[in-house]
């Protein structure tokens, strides 16, 4: 990964826009004492998503907006761009049309840090990841900080495993690694969580069993019901019509009587009226 530039503005002492152009054959910088060269450093590998105050030798990330003097006034926000050669089409999908493109951190008081990559807003997540991926990064061996030589000489095997790990450019794969990791962790947890509902549900299952069945029974009692009770009205149907029948006979039978004894008592009375026409003759 090749760097063309680096502009800074309201970071640290650079107020004002200033443009650190690295070209060919740049080999080091030169200044007096507090002239802003380890900023420049700093500003390097806090566009790199370096997120320690103490990395930029502050107590807070604000630190690193320009804090102002007896002739200027301090700045709301500081702003780092880095441009990166991208000739060999080495960035991620995505950013890897153009041949050059800038990698860009914000800072705003209060606000926090924001991070573009190419214009697109994105995590500094994807920013550490295309530094790592490029074995490079705001913990880079390569970027050496004063004093650091001395600490590397005297380094423990660890960190100097680091070292041999960025060289030979897999540190992208310990960071993705580590990433795999924590979602693992993560799908583990949801895993937990899933066989947590699973209990839950198959016990709500066994209750819906439970009371299915007792549903269906419920169903056949009452089909049975229904049928005995159809059986019963039928029952009582066909009572009341062998009691109707019966009465129907009787009836018909009294009216047969009634005629009988009408058919009597209109011949009584006949011969009691011719009885009655004899009476007088035999009276005289
Ligand atoms: P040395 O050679 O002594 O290490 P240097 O050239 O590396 O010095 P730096 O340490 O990069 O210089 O810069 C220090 C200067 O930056 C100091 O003058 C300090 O006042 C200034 N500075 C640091 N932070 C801020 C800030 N937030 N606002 C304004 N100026 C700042």
């Amino acid at each position: 990964m090749r760097f063309d530039r680096l502009r800074l503005n309201g970071f640290k002492s650079f107020v004002d826009p200033t443009d650190l152009v690295i070209r060919e054959g740049l080999t080091g910088v030169v200044g007096p004492n507090g002239c802003g060269k380890s900023n420049l450093l700093e500003a390097l590998r806090w566009v790199m998503g370096e997120n320690r105050p103490t990395a930029m030798r502050g107590e807070g990330m604000e630190d690193v907006i320009f804090a102002g003097t007896t002739r200027r006034n301090a700045r709301a926000h500081a702003e780092v761009s880095l441009s990166v050669d991208n000739r060999d089409r080495l960035a991620p999908a995505g950013f890897n049309e153009d041949d050059q493109f800038d990698i860009t951190r914000r800072i705003t008081r209060d606000a926090g840090s924001a991070y573009k990559i190419a214009g697109k807003d994105v995590r500094a997540r994807d920013v550490q990841m295309l530094f790592a991926d490029a074995s490079t990064g705001a913990h880079s061996p390569a970027l050496v900080r004063q004093g650091q030589i001395s600490e590397l000489i005297s380094a423990k095997p660890k960190s100097r495993r680091r070292i041999l790990e960025e060289a030979a450019g897999i540190s992208g794969l310990y960071a993705r690694r580590h990433e795999a990791e924590l979602k693992l962790n993560g799908a583990e947890g949801n895993l937990t969580r899933v066989d947590d509902t699973l209990d839950q549900l198959s016990s709500q299952a066994a209750t819906l069993a439970r009371q299915a069945r007792a549903a269906a029974k419920y169903r056949e009692i009452g089909a049975a019901l229904r049928l005995a009770e159809g059986l019963l009205l039928y029952r009582r149907w066909s009572d009341a019509e062998a009691a109707r029948l019966a009465a129907a006979q009787a009836l018909s039978e009294a009216v047969k009587a009634a005629g009988q004894a009408g058919a009597a008592a209109d011949a009584a009375v006949l011969r009691r009226t011719e009885t009655e026409a004899a009476l007088p003759p035999l009276r005289e």
